[in-house]
């Protein structure tokens, strides 16, 4: 399997007033085809807008540094017409509240014809077997296709979205929040089916979420967002297991663990640092409960700590 993503010191600013605001803030990161990679962090941290930024859905004001390839191709120096064949046939979004992401006054099947004849040369009969043909795998019934989106629960039209994705057969999908607009009933099924459409679809799949259940159980790796910058990159089962980032370790402790006897429940104190004016130092210091003199003085770089495990901290200095 080969790196079907790499970003190199990618970043990502809006302007404001005089300022630039770094939502994304020299990250650096690659996902091997096939995998499930997973985005954890809290709001505000930066998922969003690199979320968008894989299919360059950004304002055209934004401020853009450091590469983001996709199969090596920079994607924030691509120019309209080849991001229209990128965006949607080879690499596919779905965003927090499906519901708002379909027309309201165009049925299903219209949704599915726009999507796939943008893109393919086909009749409308050829376009709808398409579609029922990835409903059937993606477990709805084809009737839903003259169902209007007020007609849906959420759990359909999230999967009513993934369907319209998948026509497509991306090599990419990116779900924002995949369980957010679910009842709790239909998460599990719902994270079962992800899993699944690596292996049928032969897709590779990111999700972005600050639900630590939602990666634990579906994602290969996970990278951890602070603040627009990355503060580790580990297997899931090693992050879970042994976790080095303070700042991931404390989302573990503000988490219920029923495994544990004596887990004590504590929250994270004080709030995420202000954006336009980060704070001296590593930028989680101020709430770190194992924050050194260094660390707000001077910022850490991100340390290799072995073949598969990255954190930026200054614990794992040297
Ligand atoms: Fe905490 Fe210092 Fe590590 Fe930052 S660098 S996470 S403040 S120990």
């Amino acid at each position: 399997m080969g790196i079907l993503i790499e970003a190199r010191d990618l970043r990502v600013g809006y302007e404001v007033g005089e300022k630039v605001l770094w939502a994304v803030d020299r990250v650096s990161f690659s996902i091997e085809e096939g995998e499930i990679f997973g985005v954890l962090g809290e709001s505000g941290c930066g998922k969003t807008t690199l979320a968008l930024s894989f299919l360059k859905l950004l304002p055209a004001e934004t401020k853009l540094e450091g590469k983001l390839l996709f199969e090596s191709r920079n994607v924030l120096e691509l120019q309209e017409e080849d991001l229209r064949r990128l965006r949607g046939k080879e690499i596919g979004i779905i965003f927090q509240e499906p519901i708002t992401s379909l027309n309201p006054i165009m049925r299903i099947k219209e949704h599915f014809l726009d999507t796939i004849r943008a893109h393919f040369d086909i009749l409308e009969d050829e376009a709808l077997n398409i579609a029922s043909s990835t409903f059937n795998a993606i477990g709805i019934p084809s009737s839903i296709l003259n169902f209007y989106p007020f007609e849906l629960s959420h759990e359909q039209a999230q999967r009513v979205l993934i369907a319209l994705a998948l026509a497509l057969k991306p090599k990419l999908l990116i779900i924002d929040e995949p369980t957010n607009a679910l009842d709790i009933v239909d998460q599990a099924g719902f994270l079962k089916l992800i899993v699944s459409l690596r292996k049928s679809f032969k897709l590779t799949i990111v999700l972005m979420t600050r639900d630590l259940g939602v990666v634990a159980q579906t994602t290969d790796r996970v990278m951890v967002m602070y603040a627009g910058e990355v503060i580790e990159i580990a297997p899931t089962r090693e992050l879970f297991g042994a976790p080095l980032h303070p700042y991931f370790k404390a989302l573990l402790f503000s988490a219920p663990n029923l495994d544990l006897e004596d887990f004590e429940l504590r929250s994270l104190e004080g709030f995420p640092s202000d954006p336009l004016n980060p704070p001296k130092g590593c930028r989680f210091h101020p709430r770190c409960f194992e924050a050194m003199d260094i660390c707000g003085m001077k910022e850490p770089k991100v340390y290799k700590v072995s073949k598969s495990r990255l954190v930026k901290c200054w614990k794992y200095h040297g």
